[in-house]
């Protein structure tokens, strides 16, 4: 068996997937009576959709590179991290890493699937503790090590090689969640899978593709992996709708380039002013489409904010981010008053 079949979880490996009515005919098709589906087609969407996003993958590999046999399509990233812990993780037994402060949902999926997590913190400088990774790795061999780059909530880009040197000594699956590498100006990591298959790299259109609500992940691996993703997964996981919005988008490239480059602006823009206000300690640098800030009363700040109608994030529970609001880069306006309500803040 590969390096690969020996991760997947044995009822993973050898799942009858479910076979979808179009799987089983190829060719030509006039009536369409297989599928139960209503003949009104007068929502556009009365046919269940294309369930290995065909077409969205070809596009995905034009546009983004990434290679059509290497990509599964989820419903948001956030379904791939589910499909990964269900076909890595054995409930009950399994653990899966993650370095805190980082994205909360890794550890809700895990606890829904009742995998253990174990909790690594980041260096004081907010930058992965390899060493003590490496540690974790040799005392309690975890199936998956999370790692978000850029990293939410503090925002910046880890170096590729801690990355590297992590996913190097994990036996098991190395996930890096790039959601926000559109603002990081690096092409992100996953043609460092063809030197280890064992890293697996998530994307998703809800960031820089502008497409939150359309819920489009994607989950880049090796091929062996791909296809258990697509076994695993429900069979018709992203909509026809979010299909065609998706396609849309990936073909208003331009248009998506330059509202990034007017976000990654607009964040030097506020992350300066940030700097020039006295009871804001910290600006961290960041590599995505928000800043953290420090202040001495988060929730002071937060609620004054909130009584302007202005919602930030404000994570001051977090380890190692006592004081700290997560505030993302709107429009140009938006920002505008936000510093306009900021001007008017004191101490
Ligand atoms: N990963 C990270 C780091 C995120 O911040 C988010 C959303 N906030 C997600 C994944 C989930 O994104 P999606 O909308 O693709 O499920």
């Amino acid at each position: 068996m590969s390096e690969i079949g020996r991760l997947i979880n044995e009822h993973i490996r050898t799942l009858e997937p479910y076979s979808t009515a179009r799987d089983d005919f190829k060719g030509r098709a006039d009536i369409l009576l297989d599928a139960n589906e209503s003949w009104f087609s007068e929502s556009g969407v009365n046919r269940y959709p294309d369930p290995r996003c065909t077409a969205l993958r070809k596009k995905i590999e034009e546009v983004l590179s990434l290679p059509f046999d290497m990509t599964a399509v989820t419903n948001g990233s956030d379904e791939a991290i589910d499909l990964l812990i269900r076909i890595f993780c054995r409930p009950g037994i399994d653990s899966v890493v993650i370095e805190r402060p980082t994205y909360g949902a890794y550890r809700v999926f895990a606890d829904v699937n009742n995998v253990s997590v174990i909790d690594v913190r980041l260096k004081d400088d907010y930058t992965l503790d390899v060493d003590a990774i490496g540690r974790t790795i040799d005392e309690c061999s975890p199936r998956i090590i999370f790692i978000c780059s850029p990293n939410n909530p503090t925002g910046a880009l880890y170096s590729r090689d801690d990355i590297l040197a992590v996913a190097d000594m994990n036996k098991g699956i190395t996930v890096i969640d790039e959601a926000y590498i559109d603002f990081s100006g690096s092409d992100g990591m996953w043609r460092s899978i063809y030197d280890n298959r064992r890293i697996v790299v998530l994307r998703t259109m809800s960031k820089a593709w502008a497409l939150a609500g359309a819920r489009v992940g994607m989950v880049v691996a090796d091929p062996e992996i791909q296809e258990a993703v697509m076994r695993a997964k429900p069979p018709y996981n992203v909509s026809a709708l979010s299909q065609s919005a998706a396609l849309d988008m990936l073909s208003r490239k331009d248009r998506i380039e330059a509202v990034k480059e007017d976000i990654i602006g607009e964040r030097k823009r506020l992350s300066s002013y940030f700097r020039t206000l006295p009871f804001i300690s910290q600006v961290f640098p960041s590599d995505s489409n928000f800043v953290l800030v420090r202040t001495a009363d988060a929730d002071r700040l937060y609620g004054y904010l909130a009584s302007h109608s202005i919602i930030v994030r404000n994570r001051t529970h977090e380890p190692l981010l006592d004081g700290c609001l997560r505030i993302t880069i709107g429009s140009h306006d938006e920002n505008d008053r936000l510093m306009e309500v900021l001007d008017g803040y004191s101490l």
